[in-house]
């Protein structure tokens, strides 16, 4: 695998402090306001399609984005009939995955409308998706060789990076050569949709690459099928586990599992840690997105000797946050993803509220499923019992001595995605990243938005099987290795 790639460079997405670029973002959303999106299974002509349903803004619920058709189990077995890998020549694929790219950027209105009205994503977190989203299609564009793919792949992909994810796993898949079924997250199918359009037109074959919406019945009927040869998921822990045992009970014995998961993240911040700088990357890591990132920091230590100053300095800056729609270009929190999400995350703040350990909440909204950002006070990370996918964040302090005891704590967890730490010591940067387990550790910064290419994402332990994604050794478990093949 190639590292550095000179040729290639990130998208350079969009400067948000010059006035004439968001005027111009300004008038590329705005005829999809008010418009409502049609989508439905983009696969073999034949099965009897679904049910239909509306997708609805989860800032706004009287907003309806559009109408899905779903997919059935049917649609899968067409679609998985019908899936022939990509037989294109290398540099074909690569041009087809760079023509997308171009695409994805030309049509940055249509898509940012559909990331703040599906998705519930702000101006920021949209330009970042996007993006991310056309980095992981010119990367792994680099990496088409002549190699053998595995065959047909499944990807599965979340509602939180309804297009940078979903583009991500099946970038890679195509890349490889392959075939690819992806069933896009049951809350985001209409951005999917335009997504495969989008690389239909770049010229990426409709047999090679199929789109199932649908929920948990699509899912298992793609993972229960004997055509599929390989499967990358981002998703749950849990998800991850029940597909696991899935692909074990009916795909070849070798079929690929790559798959990204959840996280119980923490942070320790000691008593040199610089307070701005530290304040500003916890708002970050905690926050944005609605806090709705695998990435997002859950469980912050800090050092109990700053700690009352770090606490006010901190509920000072969530105070300016603002809590709205996310197409107005002020919102830094926008809503959750949907009712349930919601309803899940506010009872967590309730049980917190009733035992006396709410820090600091804000009110919300009334329409729409916005929770407020929230902080949270523990003794441990060891008190959470599972990530709380949202804008909550965990508070706990540390004596000085007792910085081995946060580090065993952060890794009993058996999670391992990402780690922040913020302090001045040197010496202290390296024996804390030694110990900790997680996939990405960030130093003196947030501990969000990996960039493709340079900053590998991905976690150990409960937090996924790797490869990294946006890393030199993706694109290569999606290519077939022969695994019976003796050394010759
Ligand atoms: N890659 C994203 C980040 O670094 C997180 C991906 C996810 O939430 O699944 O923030």
């Amino acid at each position: 695998p190639q590292l550095f790639q000179p040729e290639r460079v990130n998208s350079q997405g969009f400067d948000l402090t010059h006035r004439p670029t968001l005027a111009a973002i300004d008038a590329a959303r705005d005829p999809f306001r008010g418009h409502a999106w049609q989508a439905a299974p983009l696969t073999a002509k034949g099965a009897k399609p679904g049910q239909t349903a509306a997708v609805v803004n989860p800032a706004d619920p009287g907003d309806t984005v559009g109408r899905i058709t779903w997919a059935t189990p049917e649609t899968v077995a067409a679609a998985c009939a019908a899936a022939r890998p990509w037989d294109a020549a290398p540099a074909d694929r690569a041009a087809a995955l760079n023509a997308a790219a171009d695409l994805y950027e030309s049509h940055f209105g249509e898509l940012f409308a559909l990331l703040h009205r599906e998705a519930g994503k702000t101006l920021l977190d949209a330009v970042a998706e996007l993006r991310e989203a056309v980095d992981f299609l010119r990367y792994y564009a680099t990496q088409a060789d002549g190699a053998p793919p595995l065959g047909r792949v499944a990807c599965i992909s979340p509602w939180n990076f309804p297009l940078a994810i979903f583009t991500g796993q099946i970038a890679a898949a195509l890349a490889a050569g392959n075939a690819v079924l992806a069933k896009p997250a049951e809350q985001t199918p209409l951005i999917a949709h335009r997504a495969v359009e989008l690389l239909h037109q770049a010229g990426v074959p409709a047999t090679a690459l199929h789109l199932l919406p649908g929920a948990g019945d699509v899912g298992a009927a793609l993972t229960a099928n004997p055509g599929i040869d390989g499967v990358a998921f981002t998703g749950s822990t849990e998800t991850a586990q029940i597909i696991h045992r899935a692909i074990a009970a009916n795909l070849d014995p070798g079929a690929p599992f790559i798959a990204e998961t959840g996280g119980l993240n923490a942070m320790i911040v000691d008593s040199t840690a610089l307070p701005e700088q530290a304040v500003r990357a916890i708002v970050e890591s905690a926050f944005q997105s609605a806090g709705q990132r695998c990435s997002a920091l859950r469980c912050l230590y800090v050092q109990e000797d700053i700690a009352d100053t770090l606490t006010e300095m901190l509920t000072g800056a969530m105070d300016a946050l603002s809590i709205a729609d996310p197409w107005a270009l002020t919102t830094d929190i926008g809503p959750a993803i949907d009712a349930e999400a919601a309803a899940g995350i506010k009872a967590h703040i309730a049980r917190a509220q009733a035992e006396g350990r709410v820090i600091k909440t804000y009110p919300t909204p009334a329409a729409g499923h916005f929770v407020p950002p929230t902080l949270i006070r523990v003794s441990g990370i060891a008190d959470l019992e599972r990530e709380i996918f949202g804008p909550v964040l965990h508070v706990a302090t540390f004596k000085a001595q007792q910085l081995d005891k946060v580090i065993d704590a952060i890794n009993a967890t058996g999670y391992g995605l990402t780690f922040g730490l913020q302090t001045r010591i040197d010496d202290r940067v390296q024996y804390v990243t030694d110990r900790i387990h997680a996939g990405n550790a960030y130093v003196n910064r947030n501990q969000i938005g990996a960039i493709v290419g340079s900053q590998p994402f991905g976690g150990e332990g409960l937090s996924g099987t790797g490869p990294k994604a946006g890393g030199p050794l993706y694109v290569d478990r999606f290519r077939r290795h022969d695994r019976n093949r003796t050394a010759s």
